[in-house]
């Protein structure tokens, strides 16, 4: 199978009026068709950043950044890209803000409004469409974000934190949510998250960064009978406890050597 997302010795240099830094360094990863990955690892190691330069926000300082086997040159609507904040637009209805990137591609045609409309029942939202997001809790608005992102019909979407400002029983229930959608629809995932047992439950692979430069530090292929269960089913899994204490302990070396800031 054919790469779908792949950074090839790619590394970013930020650069302002008073110095360069060195955000990553030649890094190497290659994310399959229908593949979940995440990103963990200490916070300035670069994760926003490579999720930037999938998104094709901006070039790579050197190296090349692929999708489906042509260089990105700029952002494309076949990459969805999903937040910690929903930003949603106080003044817009919900089914008016899932519409909004449709809207901007000249794509909002009666057929687009009826698909919004069937997303937000299967996201739980049924009766929502004609409010306004201050109506909403912090995980329907979530919710609307992935609607939102999901209306466009990405190929990929790229989830920085996206249920990290959310309360835990209604994270639980998102990941499960967004994961067995996810999976329903076919679409690559790549996820920043600064949990490692969100990452552990959700993911085919944990890409553990470490920082100064980001690099990639170590690779964890989660068990196939712990991927093919939810989430929430996952944490429960016997076998569970060891992926995430593997990947603790190697998080925990890099932080002992260099000072810990997760
Ligand atoms: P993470 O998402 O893992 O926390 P980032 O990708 O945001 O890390 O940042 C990686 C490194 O690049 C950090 O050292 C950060 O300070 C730096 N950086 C990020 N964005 C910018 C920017 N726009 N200008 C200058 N430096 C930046
Ligand atoms: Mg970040």
């Amino acid at each position: 199978m054919k790469p779908m997302l792949e950074l090839k010795n790619v590394s970013h240099v930020y650069v302002n009026e008073k110095e360069a830094s060195l955000a990553i360094d030649s890094l190497e990863l290659a994310v399959l068709p229908g593949e979940f990955v995440s990103l963990v690892g200490p916070s300035g190691c670069g994760k926003t950043t490579i999720l930037s330069l999938l998104a094709g926000l901006f070039p790579p300082a050197q190296g090349e950044v692929l999708y489906a086997g042509q260089p990105v040159s700029g952002p494309s609507n076949k990459l969805g890209y999903m937040l910690q904040q929903d930003y949603l637009f106080p003044w817009r209805t919900i089914r008016d803000n899932a519409l909004i990137g449709l809207e901007i591609m000249g794509r909002k045609t009666p057929q687009a409004c009826r698909a919004v409309d069937d997303l937000l029942d299967e996201m739980g939202l049924a009766g929502t469409a004609d409010r306004y997001p201050h109506e909403l809790s912090g995980g329907m608005r979530q919710r609307v974000a992935l609607v939102r992102t999901l209306a466009s019909d990405p190929e990929v979407l790229l989830l920085d934190e996206p249920f990290s400002a959310l309360d835990m029983h209604i994270k639980l229930q998102l990941e499960d949510l967004v994961q067995r959608t996810l999976r329903r629809l076919n679409k690559t995932a790549i996820l920043v998250t600064h949990d490692l047992a969100e990452a552990a439950a959700m993911s085919d692979r944990v890409i553990l960064l470490g920082r100064r430069p980001g690099r990639i530090r170590q690779i964890f292929d989660i068990p196939l009978d712990i991927r093919r269960l939810l989430p929430t089913e996952a944490r429960r899994d016997p076998g569970f406890q060891d992926i995430f204490d593997s990947i603790w302990e190697e998080l925990e070396a890099e932080d002992g050597k260099e000072g810990a800031d997760v």
